[in-house]
């Protein structure tokens, strides 16, 4: 096998795909990766006519490569139209940074980008709430999530967007399923998937905003070269409070990748297929969809995590 050229063309390779055996130049790299995502989108239904998407915009390279994906996708569309909604946690250096790549972005595709943040929302920055709370790295990954979700489906709901576009990659997803094993967390597990309307087809679920994850077949370190040769603007560097179980997870499944390789792909395909068994049996068993108390958005509980958390 000739790792160092195309496999399709013999021109210089800059990447070879252990999982599929075949070596890709930059031309034919980026063509694939556009043409997975084009397939996932259609075959999922993710975009329908009407749609405007709204796509979560973090200034990192999977919600970069989501945008620029999404807009070459529907771009020409005049019944489908796509906005950016970015958050600005208030946690200074590397996200400050990120959201400024997120606007360069913006201008270069031309798309509109609505920019809210914790301040607004909670009253207070990320940074001032992990003092104030003596927080440690493991609970505020977690805490951040929770909060950054209820700003999105709340300013999706009222910006009109009709499905809200995460720039999760195969990584993540593999990630956030063994999470959910680990945990035990099955009601969680359902949210998952390529099109998540589960939430929203429950009874009081109606203000869930509709996800869709076009990225989710594409493997982390393909995300990140795609926005490097396609020349997108975006903060390479992590967020300095991701932690928790998330990152145990992570070492773990790049170890067993590293061994056998294609596991992730089936992480992820095994779970789908056991997914429309997992949600009958919750179905017979779940409760309504709830309003929070305290800020009127959909929740599990009386009062909804976001709530708990800043109120
Ligand atoms: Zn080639
Ligand atoms: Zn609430």
């Amino acid at each position: 096998m000739q790792k160092s050229k195309c496999s399709k063309c013999g021109a210089k390779a800059v990447i070879f795909r252990d999982y599929e055996g075949v070596a890709l130049c930059r031309g034919h790299f980026l063509r694939s990766i556009e043409k997975r995502v084009k397939k996932v989108v259609r075959k999922h239904g993710m975009i329908e006519p009407g749609d405007r998407i709204g796509v979560a915009l973090s200034g990192g390279k999977d919600s970069a490569v989501a945008l620029h994906l999404m807009n070459m996708i529907v771009g020409n569309r005049p019944d489908v139209s796509i906005i950016a909604i970015s958050i600005n946690e208030g946690i200074r250096g590397s996200r400050d940074l990120a959201l400024k790549k997120s606007v360069e972005l913006c201008k270069k595709l031309d798309i509109e980008q609505h920019t809210f943040s914790y301040k607004e929302e909670f009253g207070k920055s990320l940074d001032e709430k992990v003092k104030e709370m003596g927080l440690g790295k493991d609970d505020v990954c977690g805490l951040c999530g929770v909060s950054r979700r209820w700003i999105l489906n709340k300013k999706a709901r009222e910006l009109k967007v009709t499905k809200l576009c995460f720039g999760m990659n195969l990584d993540d997803e593999a990630e956030s399923i063994m999470m959910n094993y680990v945990r035990g967390d099955i009601p969680r597990a359902c949210r998952l998937g390529p099109v998540t309307k589960y939430s929203t087809k429950r009874k009081g679920g109606d203000m869930f905003i509709p996800r869709i994850k076009p990225l989710r077949w594409i493997p982390e370190k393909e995300v990140g070269l795609y926005a490097r040769l396609a020349g997108l603007p975006f903060r390479p560097k992590e967020c300095k409070y991701r932690g928790g179980l998330r990152v145990d997870v992570e070492k773990a499944l790049l170890d067993l990748e590293k061994k056998h390789v294609g596991l992730m792909f089936t992480v992820v395909n095994t779970f789908d297929r056991m997914l429309p068994g997992i949600k009958k049996t919750l179905d017979s068993k779940e409760t309504a969809i709830k309003k929070c108390k305290i800020c009127g958005e959909p929740g599990s509980h009386e009062v909804c995590k976001a709530c708990e958390l800043w109120r």
